[in-house]
């Protein structure tokens, strides 16, 4: 696939995800038959002879176990190329770096909130212009291309609220106007939705989440099959010098061998709590793509083979109700990030869009009483009972208790 050694093992893409999650670009060393990719940790690689090498040479361009990994996430996206990058971010700058001053780009106005600094904090001084559109909707996407349009970048299902965009619809639209489309897929993961299939160029990951998976590593990623942009990327990444360790490749590769059976029970368990909500008289509105009372099932159900890990919701009684709740829930910790085997909860509005102004955040739907959830592996059962025992301790809360006082006075 992507570059020089590390072909020991020839799986080809006829395999399936399970199977090439565990084998694809992962033989046996040739050196010593180590069953497991080994951790190069070395900074260069020593010369046969002058101007003849063994496809390494210095470890900021490449390194073993980094190639087993870029090969490896490649295949899952069923792509040609695999750019593995320092972090989730550091993968959103080399994507960036192949842009120059005058371009402009289409963003989603939900993407990450990090992805959103960097465009409007950095690449903004740059004179790289940025709109932000409701990618939901496709008319106000295609409204916003002009001439000096180059990229459209999206999420999806976003971050809280789980919206979608339509990959086909998105995938059109930059095809008629030959727009590089970039998907960011940290979300759904490859296992449950492949962007390229429906007409993405590029898809970016923070392998951060859940293709690691075991929340013990920061890493990104940028996978492509078009050779042009993969050269453009690679240049950009060895030229401003973000790449991974080797260590931290061998544990993104290590959480990925388990990424198939990680993400059925997160799906699985993500869709026993996500019902529990909404059946539960303390909550006011639950986000779950999984759901049908999701405005968007039928499009998820389209373009993606299951609904994730993810589950937002919004808890009656406001800020002190979702107060209560995040800091009485004992399995589900208070944290930022997701996607790992052990369950997380956070309260956006304080916390990761805390940046975003109260009226933008209203306006965009991330309100007081809204909380997220990165729902692991554990026991569905025990999830479920710790949620319980929090939304009880949330109706508890002063204005809970007020406004029911008020209804039974009533
Ligand atoms: C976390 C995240 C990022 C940033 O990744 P880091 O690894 O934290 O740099 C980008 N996009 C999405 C959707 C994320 O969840």
């Amino acid at each position: 696939m992507t570059t020089q050694n590390n072909q020991s093992c020839n799986t080809s893409t006829e395999l399936d995800f399970a199977t090439r999650a565990i084998h694809q670009a992962q033989g046996a060393d040739p050196s010593t038959g180590a069953l497991i990719t080994p951790i190069f940790q070395t900074s260069t690689f020593v010369l046969e002879e002058l101007g003849k090498n063994k496809g390494y040479q210095y470890a900021r361009t490449h390194n073993p176990t980094r190639t087993a990994l870029e090969e490896c996430l490649a295949s899952l996206e069923n792509a040609r190329y695999g750019v593995a990058c320092a972090s989730g971010l550091a993968a959103v700058s080399v994507v960036a770096g192949i842009l120059k001053a005058g371009d402009h780009v289409i963003v989603g106005e939900d993407v990450y909130g990090g992805v959103y600094r960097l465009f409007e904090r950095v690449f903004s001084r740059y004179d790289i212009k940025f709109t932000y559109v409701n990618t939901r909707n496709i008319d106000e996407v295609e409204a916003a291309i002009n001439e000096k349009t180059r990229l459209i970048w999206l999420e999806t299902p976003t971050n809280p609220l789980l919206r979608l965009a339509d990959l086909q619809a998105v995938g059109d639209l930059a095809k008629a106007h030959n727009l590089i489309y970039v998907v960011d897929n940290t979300f759904a993961t490859p296992y449950f939705q492949r962007p390229l299939e429906f007409g993405a160029n590029v898809i970016v990951h923070s392998t951060t989440k859940y293709l690691s998976g075991h929340s013990d590593i920061i890493g990104g990623a940028v996978i492509t099959s078009d050779e042009e942009l993969y050269e453009q990327i690679k240049f950009v990444q060895n030229a401003t010098g973000a790449v991974p360790g080797p260590f931290d490749c061998y544990l993104a590769l290590r959480g990925i061998k388990t990424l198939a059976l990680r993400m059925r029970e997160h799906e699985r368990n993500a869709q026993a709590v996500a019902e529990f909500l909404e059946s539960h008289p303390q909550v006011q509105e639950v986000y779950y793509p999984g759901l049908k009372s999701h405005p968007q099932h039928e499009l998820a159900r389209r373009q993606m083979s299951g609904f994730g890990g993810m589950v937002s919701f919004v808890v009656k009684g406001g800020l002190p109700a979702a107060r209560a709740l995040v800091n009485g829930t004992k399995l589900f910790q208070l944290a930022e990030s997701l996607g790992g085997v052990k369950s997380l909860l956070c309260h956006p509005s304080s916390m990761t869009h805390a940046p975003i102004p109260r009226d933008v955040q209203e306006h965009c739907g991330i309100v007081e009483g809204l909380v997220r959830l990165s729902v692991g592996i554990e026991s569905a059962a025990d999830l479920i009972s710790d949620l319980e025992q929090a939304l009880y301790l949330a109706s508890q809360t002063s204005d809970v208790v007020a406004a029911k006082t008020l209804v039974a006075l009533k």
